[in-house]
């Protein structure tokens, strides 16, 4: 029997009354396998001596003797306090709130074991958490309870309401006895032999009580790798799903055998003839990935990454065209409704001349506006539709939807995604993005796509000139920005706060500038010639369209804003992006602010004020952006900087909650498992691999192809 087939429902369990069934329901544990795979977050060490002069290091666990008992505080308050010593003399009080039994068990001059969490208050040592059994007098020591958990290891586990630990100890501790022993290995017995793992059993009831560390080291190795091996089964069926070979991966290059002229489709061509510049290299080699994903007997699913300002919202028009060309549909997704409103608008200057007929949907559209267009969407009089999320609300159906780009995707959750793909007939997924997918992410949540890369720039672009500037010297980056406004150009000024803070936050935000008043103070006193317009997420949309718009036509000159402008926002005009407070914002938001200039031919600059009370530390920081101009390398040093915790798109991805495997953590793992499972399903394509329990929940819940099941089930 393996661990998924324990569907024995918790009622059957001795001592879990209708509240604990209510409570163990509610935190989604309802049967023994859910139960059991409740992990601990933690392990108590009470096989160890702590004396009470420890207490500081861990909760004390230790024998000692009562010396006395004390009332303290007066009718319902009443609460007993007892006097303890340890062997070492050391003592301490336990205050026994809402325990007044106690005064029955803790005998005057008795013995006990006590496991308690120990502070120091009012002079003295006190616990009011803590737990005693008995250990007789003196001479005559008893052996601990298994129930009390004394001299062992104990799991602590993560607590919802209506719960505690001592009663999933109990329940646990009784399932493991009652239903552990017959389960099956669920990994394949060479890797458990291989690499010296446990046995299922085993596994599982050391992973809540084990006997020693070096057991439930031993314990935690098995789950994590029996985790990982089934997700990476899972990439790999999902992949062979869509109809590819696994491991035929093209990462760039690949398509020279292919003419310039010769890869393109009739209205491809069309367009790029009519664009004012020639396609880079890499736009031209994407295009043809594409295409060729496009024309084959698989489901597309390509990542195509490039840096900011590389030009991939031309090559999502391009493969758009491939698509409307046979009758299909496409839609593209961006995460703000600002930019998705400027791609739209892209579309329809360079696609209507062609036939095309593009469509905006957002959310903040008009009921008849977005009846009418749903309208043409599910008859097929629309060829390409872009927008927010808002394309992929449950009331919006496609003729014949072909094409899903997702821009910026992680911005995006992966149950939008999943949303997204249920939309059409088996539709080809391209997900486009200027932040580097970091290797655990490729290996799990994009473990079965292709990917693109543009590695080069639009010819003829200047790197934008960076310059660090002390807050105390800003009045030489205004003058700077004068000159660059007098040449007719124009620029952004950027702040970390929407408005002033009028209380004094404890973490300094105190004496931070604001996009508001700083957008009244550059109106109104250093640039009073030029018109000055604000815009940030609280804005409503048709404002922020009219300032977009106006700033476009170059009839507002500065722009002062928050990180809104920090995806996509394209103005090839504006070539000054001034950051106020720039230690504020992680490198990665940098770079993307940055690349809002230095988008058409002139020079653009970039400066970096920070705080005069800026850190050596934090300046170094900073100086990365002088020094790359790589937006891969710069993730590479925040992440480096920051932690993997703050990797773009990790936190939302949802894939990172398995039950104990930590893809990022344990990465070494997770390159061994997904060699084994491809290896596997290479050699045996049909073997019996059982769907995983809890690798099942996860991608059940966020799956990047939800058509999956629909894909399998009809092949
Ligand atoms: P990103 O990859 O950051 O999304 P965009 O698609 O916004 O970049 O493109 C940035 C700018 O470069 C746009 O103004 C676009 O028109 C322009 N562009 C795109 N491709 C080329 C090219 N091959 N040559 C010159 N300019 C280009
Ligand atoms: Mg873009």
């Amino acid at each position: 029997m393996f661990l998924r087939e324990l569907t024995i429902t918790i009622d059957h369990l001795r001592g879990a009354g209708p509240a604990t069934i209510n409570a163990l329901t509610k935190a989604g544990i309802t049967d023994m396998r859910s139960l059991l795979c409740q992990y601990p977050k933690d392990w108590e060490d009470r096989s160890k001596i702590v004396p009470l002069r420890d207490f500081a290091r861990a909760p004390v666990c230790t024998v000692a003797r009562v010396l006395t008992h004390v009332w303290i505080g007066q009718g319902k308050t009443r609460t007993l306090k007892v006097y303890v010593e340890d062997a070492s003399g050391d003592r301490g009080s336990l205050i026994c709130f809402n325990r007044p039994f106690m005064e029955k068990i803790l005998v005057t001059g008795n013995y006990y074991r006590i496991w308690g969490v120990f502070q120091y208050r009012y002079g003295e040592l006190q616990s009011s958490v803590f737990e005693v059994e008995a250990h007789g007098e003196k001479d005559g020591v008893a052996e601990p309870s298994k129930q009390s958990g004394f001299g062992q290891i104990l799991p602590v586990y993560p607590l919802r309401a209506g719960l505690n630990q001592g009663m999933l100890r109990k329940l646990i501790r009784q399932a493991l006895d009652r239903y552990a022993e017959p389960l099956e290995n669920e990994l394949p017995e060479a890797i458990i032999a291989r690499d010296g793992l446990l046995s299922k059993p085993r596994a599982v009831r050391s992973i809540h009580f084990p006997e020693s560390f070096e057991e439930l080291a031993k314990a935690k190795e098995t789950l994590v790798y029996e985790e990982l091996f089934y997700l990476e089964v899972m990439v790999c069926r999902r992949a062979k799903a869509r109809g590819t070979a696994v491991g035929s991966r093209h990462t760039g290059g690949g398509g020279a055998a292919f003419q310039h002229s010769s890869y393109l489709s009739p209205l491809q061509k069309a367009l790029v003839e009519r664009l004012p510049f020639p396609l880079t290299a890499g736009q031209i080699e994407a295009v043809e990935e594409i295409n060729r994903d496009l024309d084959g007997p698989c489901q597309m699913a390509r990542l195509l990454q490039g840096d900011v300002g590389s030009g991939k919202t031309l090559v999502s028009f391009l493969a758009a065209l491939r698509v409307i060309e046979e009758k299909g549909q496409a839609a593209i997704m961006a995460p703000t409704e600002l930019l998705s409103r400027q791609h739209a608008e892209n579309a329809a200057r360079l696609l209507e001349p062609l036939g095309v007929r593009p469509a905006f949907l957002t959310g903040t559209i008009g009921a008849s506006g977005r009846h009418a267009l749903l309208k043409s969407l599910a008859s097929g009089d629309i060829d390409l539709v872009v927008g927010t999320h808002a394309l992929f609300s449950r009331d919006v159906a496609y003729n014949d939807l072909r094409l899903v780009v997702i821009d910026e995707q992680h911005r995006f959750g992966v149950l939008q995604r999943q949303a997204v793909m249920a939309k059409g007939e088996r539709p080809g997924l391209l997900m486009m993005s200027a932040t580097p997918i970091p290797r655990t992410l490729a290996l799990t949540v994009f473990g079965d796509m292709d990917i693109s890369i543009i590695q080069d720039m639009p010819a003829g672009r200047k790197p934008v000139k960076t310059h660090l500037a002390r807050e105390s010297n800003e009045e030489k980056v205004y003058a700077f920005v004068r000159g660059e406004l007098e040449k007719g150009k124009q620029a952004y000024f950027v702040y970390p706060l929407i408005e002033k803070i009028e209380k004094t936050e404890p973490d300094g935000n105190k004496g931070l500038k604001d996009a508001q008043s700083m957008a009244e103070r550059l109106a109104s006193r250093v640039f009073p010639e030029y018109s000055v317009a604000l815009i940030h997420s609280k804005r409503d949309e048709e404002e922020k369209r009219t300032i977009m718009e106006r700033f476009r036509l170059g009839e507002i000159r500065i722009l002062v804003a928050t990180s809104v402008v920090e995806v996509g926002v394209d103005v090839p005009n504006a070539t000054c992006m001034v950051v106020e407070h720039a230690e504020r914002f992680g490198l990665s938001a940098l770079h993307q602010l940055r690349g809002r200039v230095g988008r058409g031919k002139d020079q653009s600059y970039c400066f970096l004020v920070y705080s005069d009370a800026l850190t050596e530390d934090g300046k170094t920081r900073l100086k990365v952006m002088l020094e790359n101009t790589d937006g891969f390398v710069i993730a590479e040093e925040d992440l480096k900087l920051r932690g993997p915790g703050q990797i773009a798109g990790t936190e939302q991805s949802g894939f990172f909650i398995l039950g104990i495997a930590d893809p990022v953590r344990d990465s070494e793992k997770l390159e061994r498992a997904r060699s084994d499972a491809f290896t596997m399903l290479e050699h045996d394509p049909d073997c019996s691999l059982p769907e995983y329990e809890c690798v099942a929940r996860v991608l059940h819940r966020a799956p990047p192809f939800d058509n999956l099941e629909r894909s399998t089930a009809r092949a």
